[in-house]
C-alpha cells in the first residue's frame, strides 16, 4: 500500500510535476515566442534604419559626385526601407504605443523621401550650394526619424524587460514547488533547470540586442554631427561667395530671399516683398530682360540664368548672376520660381579693370620707345610692339607663337641664349649689351622673367658705343700719331709700377726729345713738321716690341714704356740702354718729308722702376731729367738717370723762387768785358751779368739766364741790363778818352721777340741820355727760328735810330747766308769754341778763315771772341781780325775795376 500510496504519491507527484511541467513548458514557450517577437521588432528597426542611412549617404554621394548610381543606391536604399516598415507595421499591430510612433515614423520617411527628390532637383538645375539648404532639411528630418526610431526601439526594450521580470517570478514559484516535491524529482527539476538556463540565455540575447541598438544610436549621434558641421560649412561657404536662394511664390506674389541675398541687396534679412518689388533693384536694361525671363519661365518653365547690374538699397551699385527655374505642383501647373543669387561685382570690377590694365599696357608697350618683346615659357614669340618689329627685322605676323630660337637660330649658345635661360632658371633679371652681327648694331638687352615667360626690351646702343669709342679715343690716344696720350700713358706706368712691386721684375721709360724740332717746324711748316712726328712714332714703334708702349706726352716728346725688362736692376738698364741705341740709330736714316730727305736726331733720358716704391709721376720725371742731361752732353745722346740730377733739378727749382726776388733785392751786378782792335787800344766793352747770391756768392750766367728765359724773367733782368750798360755808356761820353767806346749788350730771343721791345730801348736811350749809335745788341742765331720777317722790320727800326747789331756765337748755330745778307748787322762774332779749337784741330782755323772772308764779303766787322791766349791772338789778327775780346785782353770785370782798367790803358 505504500508502494501503491507511494506510487500513488509518485505518481501523484510525477502527474503534479507532469502538470507542473507542461505548465512550465507552455509558460516557456510563450515566452520564447515573445522574446522572439521581440528580438524580430528590434532587427526590423535596425534595418529599417540602416536602409535610411544606406539612402542618406547615397543621396549624399550623388550631391558630391553626381554619378547616376547613387540615385539607383538611393532608391533601392528607401524601397527597402518602405518594406521594413510595412513589416515593424504587421509585427506591433498589438502594441498600441509602437502604432502610435509607426504613424510618425511612416510620416516622417515620407517627408524624407520627399526631401531626398527635392534637394537632388534643385542640386541638378541650380547646383550644390543652394541645394545644400534643403539637404540640412533633410538631415534634420532624419534626426527625428532615429528619434521615432529610438523610441521605438526603448519600447520594444521596456516589454521585454518587464516581460521578463513577470516570468522570472512564476519560475521561481515553479522552482519552490519542485523543491517541495522532493530530490527525487531531481531529474525533472534538473530538466527544468536546463531549462531555466536556456531562458537566461535568451535574456542575455535581449540585453545584447538592445546594446546594439544603443550603439547604433551613438554612430548616428555621431553621424548627425557630422551633417551639421558640413551645413555650417556650407553655410560659410556661401556667405564667402555671396551666393544666396531665392524664391517666388506665384499665389501670394511674396518673394523670400535667404540671408545672404538680403546682405547682397543691402536690406534686413526676413524682407518678403513682391515680386514686382524685388525686381526694382535690377538696373533698366537688365530689369527688362530679366522680367521677360522672370515671365518665360512662369508660363513655360524655361530655367534662366543671366548677369544683371544691380543698384542697392544702399545704393550701391552692383552685378549679380541671377539662376530661376520653376517648380510645379502635382497637376504640372508652375507654382514657384526659385533660385540663387550671387553677387558678382567684384569679378564685374576686376575685369573691366583686367580689360582697361590690358588696353592701357597694349598703349604703354606701343608708346615705349624701346624694343619689346614678350615671349612665353617655351620661346614662343607672345608679343612683339612697333620698335621690335622694326629693329629686329621681323613682324608680328610672321612670328607670334613660333620659337624665338627657330627665328634667332643664330643666337642658339651665344650670350642672348645663356642670358635669357639663366634668367628664366635663376628668376632674375639680366641685363647686357651685345653686338649683333646679323643686323650690324649694337644692342642693349634687359630681361625680366615672370610666370608668363620673359619680357625682353632691346635698345640700339650703336650711336653711342660710337660716341663712347669716339671718345676713348679722344681721350687717350694723341690725333696726330694715334699713339696712346700722356694720360694713357700714365695710368700704364703706374699699372706697370705696380706690378712690378709684385713681382719684382724691373721697368723701363725711355723719355726721347727730337732735336732741333723747332727748326723744322719753323723753316718747313706746321704740316710738315706733323708729317715728321708721324714718322718718328712709326720709327719708334719699330724699334720696340709689341708688347712695349709707345706714346706721345705732345709737342716732339715721346716715351716708350718698357715692362718686365729683367730680375736685376742692373740687367734692366742693360736691356733699355740697348733699345735706346736701337732708337738713336733708327734716326740715322733720313726722315722723308714730301720728296726731301730731313736728318733728324733724338736726346734719350732712361728711367728704371721697380724695387722700392715710387710713383708714375716720378718714374715719368726723372726720365725727363735724364733726358735733359742727354740734351746737355750733345744731343743725339742717351742718359740714365741718376739721384744727382735729382738733386739738380732741386737746385734748378730753388733757383727759380730765388731769381724771382733778386731784382727787386739789387742782387744782380753788370760785369764789363773790355774789347780792344788789333793795336791793343780799348774800343768799347760787352755787358755781361752776374748774380751775387745771398748765400752762394758769384752765380754766373750760363747757370741762370735760361732759367730767366723759361720763366719770363729775362724781360725785367735784360731791361735791367740795358740800362744799367746805358748809364755807363753815358757816363763814357762825357770823358774824351771814353767818349768813343761802344758797349755791347746781350739780348735775348725772347727779349727782342717782346712786342715792346722797340718802345722799351728808345725809352732807356732817352732815360739815360745814351748815343745809340754807340750801342751795340747781340743777336744771336736762334732769334731767327721765329718769325724772321717781324726780326728784320725790328733790326731796321733800332737801325733807324744809329743802334748796331753784332751777331753773337757765330758759326755755331744754323746759320744761313740769305738771312746773313737780309739783317741789318755791323759785325760778327766767331765764337769762342773755333778760336780755342784751332790749335788742335784745323776745322776752327778753316771756319776763322770763312767768317773773316764773310765779313768781308758782307761789309762787316769780325771780332774774335774768347782769346786767351798771344799764339790765338796772332792767329786771329793774321787771319784778318780788327777786333778781339778774351781774356789775353781782359776778364769780365765790375764797374770800379774797369774804371782802373781804363785809366790803366
Ligand atoms: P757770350 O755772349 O758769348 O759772352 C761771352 C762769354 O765768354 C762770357 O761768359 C765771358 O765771360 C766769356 N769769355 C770772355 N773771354 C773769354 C776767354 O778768353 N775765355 C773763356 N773761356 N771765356 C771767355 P759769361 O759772362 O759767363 O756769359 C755767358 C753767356 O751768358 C754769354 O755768352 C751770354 O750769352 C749770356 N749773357 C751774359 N750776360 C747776359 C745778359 O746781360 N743778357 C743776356 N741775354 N745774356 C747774357
Ligand atoms: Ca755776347
Ligand atoms: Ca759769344
Amino acid at each position: 500500500s505504500l508502494v501503491i500510496i507511494s506510487l500513488v504519491v509518485v505518481v501523484f507527484v510525477l502527474v503534479l510535476l507532469a502538470s507542473l511541467s507542461v505548465y512550465m513548458e507552455t509558460k516557456l514557450n510563450s515566452a520564447t515566442k515573445w522574446v522572439d517577437h521581440t528580438h524580430q521588432v528590434l532587427s526590423t528597426i535596425e534595418k529599417f534604419q540602416n536602409n535610411l542611412i544606406r539612402a542618406e549617404s547615397a543621396q549624399r554621394g550623388y550631391f558630391v559626385l553626381r554619378a547616376a548610381r547613387f540615385l539607383n543606391d538611393r532608391e533601392n536604399a528607401v524601397d527597402l526601407a518602405r518594406v521594413n516598415i510595412r513589416e515593424i507595421e504587421a509585427l506591433t499591430l498589438d502594441n498600441n504605443k509602437q502604432i502610435h510612433y509607426l504613424k510618425t515614423l511612416q510620416d516622417l520617411f515620407a517627408q524624407r523621401v520627399a526631401m531626398f527628390i527635392k534637394t537632388q532637383a534643385i542640386s541638378d538645375t541650380l547646383g550644390s550650394i543652394p541645394a545644400a539648404h534643403y539637404f540640412v532639411e533633410g538631415a534634420d528630418i532624419s534626426n527625428r526619424l532615429q528619434h521615432v526610431t529610438k523610441n521605438m526601439i526603448d519600447e520594444e526594450n521596456g516589454l521585454l524587460t518587464a516581460r521578463n521580470a513577470k516570468e522570472s517570478k512564476s519560475l521561481r514559484l515553479a522552482h519552490a514547488s519542485f523543491i517541495l516535491l522532493g530530490v527525487s524529482l531531481t531529474l525533472v527539476l534538473l530538466l527544468l533547470a536546463r531549462r531555466i538556463v536556456r531562458d537566461l540565455g535568451a535574456q542575455e540575447q535581449a540585453i545584447e540586442v538592445l546594446r546594439r541598438s544603443r550603439d547604433e544610436l551613438e554612430t548616428r549621434n555621431q553621424y548627425q554631427a557630422r551633417m551639421l558641421r558640413s551645413e555650417a560649412l556650407i553655410q560659410i561657404a556661401s556667405r564667402i561667395a555671396h551666393f544666396g536662394g531665392w524664391m517666388a511664390d506665384l499665389e501670394t506674389d511674396q518673394v523670400s530671399w535667404s540671408e545672404e541675398v538680403c546682405d547682397i541687396y543691402a536690406v534686413s534679412h526676413g524682407t518678403t516683398p513682391t515680386i514686382a518689388d524685388a525686381s526694382q533693384f535690377y538696373v533698366d536694361k537688365g530689369r527688362v530682360s530679366l522680367t521677360h525671363l522672370f515671365n518665360t519661365c512662369v508660363r513655360d518653365g524655361t530655367p534662366y540664368d543671366q548677369e544683371v547690374e544691380i543698384l542697392t538699397a544702399s545704393k550701391r551699385q552692383g552685378w549679380v548672376r541671377i539662376t530661376g527655374e520653376a517648380v510645379r505642383d502635382t497637376t504640372g501647373l508652375v507654382i514657384q520660381i526659385r533660385g540663387g543669387i550671387q553677387d558678382i561685382s567684384e569679378r564685374k570690377r576686376s575685369e573691366a579693370n583686367a580689360v582697361r590694365q590690358a588696353a592701357l599696357l597694349t598703349a604703354t608697350l606701343e608708346s615705349i620707345t624701346d624694343a619689346f618683346v614678350m615671349v612665353d615659357r617655351q620661346w614662343h614669340f607672345k608679343y612683339l610692339n612697333h620698335e621690335a618689329e622694326r629693329l629686329l627685322q621681323i613682324s608680328s605676323g610672321q612670328v607670334l607663337g613660333t620659337s624665338l630660337w627657330d627665328i634667332f637660330s643664330e643666337a642658339v649658345g651665344g650670350q642672348y641664349a645663356r642670358e635669357y635661360h639663366r634668367a628664366i632658371a635663376q628668376n632674375c633679371s639680366v641685363a647686357f649689351e651685345e653686338y649683333d652681327g646679323k643686323l650690324k648694331i649694337w644692342m642693349e638687352i634687359r630681361a625680366y622673367p615672370s610666370e608668363e615667360g620673359l619680357a625682353i626690351y632691346f635698345l640700339d646702343i650703336s650711336q653711342r658705343k660710337a660716341m663712347e669709342g669716339e671718345l676713348h679715343a679722344l681721350a687717350f690716344y694723341d690725333a696726330l700719331t694715334t699713339l696712346p696720350n700722356r694720360q694713357l700713358l700714365l695710368d700704364r706706368i703706374e699699372k706697370a709700377v705696380a706690378l712690378s712691386r709684385r713681382t719684382g721684375r724691373f721697368g723701363a721709360v725711355l723719355f726721347i726729345d727730337l732735336d732741333n724740332f723747332k727748326g723744322i717746324n719753323d723753316t718747313r711748316g706746321h704740316d710738315e713738321g706733323d708729317m715728321l712726328l708721324k714718322l718718328v712714332a712709326n720709327r719708334l714703334k719699330e724699334s720696340v716690341r709689341v708688347s712695349d708702349t709707345v706714346a706721345r706726352l705732345g709737342g716732339d716728346e715721346f716715351v716708350v714704356l718698357l715692362e718686365d725688362l729683367a730680375d736685376a736692376e742692373k740687367e734692366a738698364a742693360d736691356n733699355a740702354g740697348g733699345v735706346g741705341e736701337k732708337i738713336l740709330n733708327s734716326f740715322g736714316k733720313p726722315f722723308e718729308i714730301i720728296y726731301q730727305e730731313h736728318y733728324s736726331s733724338a736726346s734719350i733720358g732712361i728711367a728704371i722702376f721697380g724695387g722700392p716704391s715710387i710713383t708714375s709721376e716720378d718714374v715719368l720725371k726723372q726720365a725727363d731729367l735724364a733726358m735733359y742731361q742727354a740734351k746737355a752732353s750733345g744731343r743725339n745722346a742717351m742718359s740714365f738717370f741718376l739721384p744727382e740730377m735729382q738733386a739738380l733739378v732741386t737746385a734748378r727749382v730753388a733757383m727759380v723762387t730765388d731769381l724771382r726776388h733778386a731784382l727787386t733785392r739789387n742782387e744782380f751786378l753788370l760785369y764789363f768785358q773790355p774789347q780792344s782792335d788789333v793795336q791793343g787800344r780799348m774800343t768799347g766793352a760787352e755787358a755781361l751779368v752776374r748774380w751775387n747770391h745771398p748765400v752762394r756768392g758769384l752765380v754766373m750766367p750760363a747757370e741762370f739766364i735760361s732759367i730767366a728765359e723759361e720763366t719770363g724773367l729775362i724781360m725785367p733782368l735784360g731791361l735791367w741790363v740795358l740800362s744799367t750798360a746805358c748809364v755807363q755808356l753815358a757816363r763814357w761820353a762825357k770823358s774824351p778818352e771814353t767818349e768813343m767806346f761802344s758797349m755791347s749788350v746781350n739780348v735775348s730771343a725772347s727779349q727782342f721777340h717782346h712786342l715792346d721791345f722797340v718802345d722799351q730801348v728808345v725809352k732807356i736811350l732817352i732815360d739815360t741820355g745814351a748815343n745809340p749809335a754807340r750801342l751795340k745788341l747781340e743777336l744771336t742765331e736762334s732769334l731767327l727760328i721765329k718769325d724772321v720777317e717781324g726780326t728784320i722790320r725790328k733790326m731796321h727800326a733800332l737801325k733807324a735810330m744809329g743802334i748796331g747789331f753784332s751777331l753773337d756765337d757765330f758759326g755755331t748755330g744754323y746759320s744761313s747766308l740769305s738771312y746773313l745778307q737780309r739783317l741789318p748787322l755791323d759785325e760778327l762774332k766767331i765764337d769762342k769754341v773755333f778760336i780755342q779749337d784751332f790749335a788742335d784741330e784745323q776745322q776752327g782755323a778753316i771756319i776763322i778763315r770763312m767768317v773773316v772772308a764773310l765779313g768781308k764779303a758782307f761789309n762787316l766787322d769780325v771780332v774774335a771772341e774768347g782769346v786767351e791766349t798771344a799764339e790765338q791772338y796772332a792767329f786771329v789778327v793774321e787771319e784778318g781780325c780788327k777786333a778781339y775780346q778774351g781774356y789775353l785782353y781782359s776778364k769780365p770785370l765790375p764797374k770800379l775795376a774797369l774804371e782802373a782798367f781804363i785809366l790803366e790803358q
